[in-house]
């Protein structure tokens, strides 16, 4: 069996981050399956638990008094230890902005190769092969490793894998980043999320809106629509830059990208930047007055017509079908 390390990320107050339970699914669909917690205090008593809940075979809590204090180093060290220690074969983290640094300098320092944004990996017969999405998801492009582990930051997709629990095995250690060059963290100020709608990030629903919306009071149709599927709110950039919506919604290249089961495009035209933020998702349903919006030819169903018409009756419809 192949040897599948990934990093579980940790919130602020010391919990399992979101992004764990579909880096745990691929990990233990892969192979054997172990996980590694850096923390400064010891890891919450829980997580074990709840690693072993989602399958996850081997678990290593490590500290270090640089968690909070030095950025991604902590995590660095500690991932590539344990890659040595489990002779990973691929070595698996959440594509975040942190996330992609970490796993540029664990590939880096164990002589793998970096994949980022893997929408993908799999483990044949032979070396591990990453799968990333490329202009636009025009093109699925696969890419394997010679030589050392293959580390990819992955794409997190709002499917649900049914894991098998199991009993961890734990290792528990320190890694010290004395001396390493590192960037130093003065102070950290959390924002507080108020909404109520699910993380775009990880949502298995997404409503996003475009510049078709023409305003951020008619906005706030695409955030009924949301609500009525229990979606996440997305946006195109043109509505982000447009003042619609804050830039933490914009889906595509420079945004976030997610791969949900339904993804609901209103008003928005399927510019390749958008798309490639969004064209993995599962099932995609464009409104758009114009035919030859591009984002037709991704759609597996289209309405063509005014969105000011046809969603307060599509909202309508499934607050009906809910009844
Ligand atoms: P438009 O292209 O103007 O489309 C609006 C759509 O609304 C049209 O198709 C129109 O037919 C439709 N419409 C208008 N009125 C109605 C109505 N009443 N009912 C129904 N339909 C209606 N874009 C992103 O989204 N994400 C990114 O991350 C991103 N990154 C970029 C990076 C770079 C380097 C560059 C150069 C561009 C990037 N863009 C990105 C911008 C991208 O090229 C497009 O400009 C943008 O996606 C367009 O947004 P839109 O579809 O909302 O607007």
């Amino acid at each position: 069996m192949p040897s599948i390390l990934f990093l579980a990320d940790t919130t602020s107050d010391g919990q399992l981050s979101d992004t764990v339970a579909p880096l745990a699914a691929t990990a233990t669909r892969l192979g054997t399956a172990s996980a590694v917690v850096v923390t400064r205090a010891p890891a919450h008593p829980e997580i074990v638990a709840e690693l072993g809940r989602l399958g996850v075979a081997d678990v290593r809590l490590i500290q270090s008094d640089a968690v909070g204090e030095r950025l991604t180093t902590p995590q660095v060290a500690a991932v590539v230890s344990a890659a040595r220690e489990v002779s990973a074969d691929v070595v698996l983290v959440a594509n975040s902005i942190a996330g992609r640094e970490i796993a540029a300098r664990t590939a880096i320092r164990l002589g793998g190769a970096l994949v980022v944004d893997a929408v993908d990996v799999r483990v044949d017969a032979g070396p591990a092969v990453a799968t990333t999405s490329a202009f636009g998801g025009a093109f699925a492009v696969e890419s394997t490793v010679e030589g050392g582990p293959l580390v990819a930051t992955v794409r997190r997709d709002g499917a649900d894998d049914d894991p098998v629990p199991v009993e961890p095995t734990v290792v528990a250690g320190t890694v010290d980043v004395d001396g390493e060059a590192a960037t130093v963290i003065d102070a950290m100020h959390e924002v507080v999320q108020t909404s109520s709608r699910p993380d775009l990030r990880g949502a298995a629903r997404v409503v996003s809106g475009g510049r078709g919306l023409q305003s951020k009071d008619r906005f706030e149709l695409v955030e009924r629509m949301a609500d009525a599927l229990g979606a996440a709110v997305g946006a195109s950039r043109a509505a982000v830059d447009a003042g619609f919506v804050p830039q933490s919604s914009q889906v595509g290249q420079t945004g976030v990208t997610i791969s949900p089961d339904l993804y609901v495009a209103l008003g928005i035209s399927g510019a390749i930047q958008h798309k490639a933020g969004m064209q993995t998702a599962k099932t995609i349903v464009a409104i758009n007055s114009d035919p030859d919006a591009p984002i037709f030819d991704i759609a597996d169903f289209g309405i063509v017509g005014d969105l000011f018409t046809i969603v307060p009756q599509v909202i309508d419809e499934i607050a009906a079908v809910r009844a």
